[in-house]
């Protein structure tokens, strides 16, 4: 096998096992890190057979160590939705800090690109709307959400460090919204939230009223977007999201019809310090990367409720087994 070894940390979560897979279809050796505190074996199980693709379970903020020669490390262990950061803060803020400096380490000592996957949460409740890179955000760094936040901040600071001061050759992606298989039904994000709800007849539950927007990619975009960086020498940071935005209450609305549901939608308290909008400027990506988004939000979400279907239909079964 000749393609390159590639550590993607984080590799059994939801963008980390669509990494892998497309990453492996490409020809690549795959060593996939994670400790499953919010992805799953499950993600990559279709992957196991693969001789060029390994799983390692270990935690990114201990001590790390992969034999042989690595090419590339993808940093994207951390918990991502708030309900998960908010229910690990203490481990969200250790693997955005220990674990970006271990996998940046590890990216030094074999000489590796490296790329962080950051958020477009470094933006926080943004002043300025869309957001290009050249903003510096609105983060309250004693919020509730800045365990998340302000991780990744720091991340993408050591990030630079290690590349202004040890040479590596970094990149660091900002990503926007992300939505597609995959994602956990009970993730606590609006997307998979809404489809369960609206495949099971039950309310649809909006934050606030529901006026909110966000702009959301499916995941084959973002993927898409995260290997264009990766495969260049870019540093960036650089925004890959899709820039049509759409209210979570007009979401809500879409994702009931397209599942052909008839629940009702119910207005529920707005999380402390959520966004009011959220939405790239993807000049950068297009114009440095040539990469923008292609795949659209009606057809990105069949695909993404025929998925959950089939996910919660797996679900009642191991229930009544
Ligand atoms: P996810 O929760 O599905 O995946 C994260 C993975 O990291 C999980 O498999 C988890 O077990 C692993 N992990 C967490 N802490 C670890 C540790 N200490 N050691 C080893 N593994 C650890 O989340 P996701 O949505 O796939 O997000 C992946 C990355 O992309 C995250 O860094 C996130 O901040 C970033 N991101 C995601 C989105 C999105 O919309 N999904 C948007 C912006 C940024």
């Amino acid at each position: 096998m000749s393609g390159p070894t590639i550590v993607i940390t984080g590799g059994a979560g939801f963008l980390g096992s669509h990494l892998c897979e497309r990453l492996l279809a490409q020809g690549a050796r795959v060593i996939c890190m994670d400790n499953f505190l919010t992805g799953s074996p499950r993600n990559v199980e279709h992957l196991m057979t693969n001789p060029a693709f390994r799983v390692v379970e270990c935690d990114l903020t201990g001590f790390i160590h992969v034999p042989g020669e690595v090419d590339m490390v993808l940093h994207f262990a951390s918990a991502a939705s708030p309900a998960d950061y908010l229910r690990h803060p203490i481990e969200t803020l250790k693997v955005g800090s220990l674990g970006t400096l271990h996998a940046l380490g590890m990216a030094k000592e074999k000489g590796a690109r490296f790329i962080l996957a950051s958020t477009s949460e470094v933006y926080g409740d943004p002043l300025e709307h869309p957001q290009a890179e050249t903003y510096w955000g609105n983060v309250n760094p004693v919020g509730p959400r800045s365990v998340y936040d302000e991780a990744k901040r720091f991340a993408e600071s050591l990030t630079t460090a290690y590349r202004n001061s040890h040479g590596v050759d970094t990149g660091i992606v900002r990503i926007f919204n992300t939505y597609g298989p995959r994602m956990r039904p009970h993730d606590g994000r609006a997307i998979p939230t809404f489809i369960r709800q609206a495949l099971r007849g039950e309310p649809i539950t909006v934050t606030g009223d529901g006026s909110q927007t966000r702009s959301i990619c499916y995941v084959d975009d973002t993927v898409a977007g995260v290997l264009t960086l990766a495969f260049d020498d870019f540093a960036g940071p650089v925004n890959i999201g899709n820039p049509q935005e759409v209210s979570m209450l007009a979401l809500a609305e879409i994702i009931r019809d397209l599942a052909g549901s008839s629940s009702p939608i119910r207005l529920v308290e707005r999380p402390v310090d959520d966004p009011k909008v959220r939405c790239p400027d993807t000049t950068l990506a297009a114009e440095r990367l040539g990469w923008r988004p292609r795949v659209d939000m009606i057809d990105g979400l069949r695909r993404t409720i025929a998925w959950f279907a089939e996910e919660l239909e797996r679900e009642s079964r191991e229930l009544t087994t």
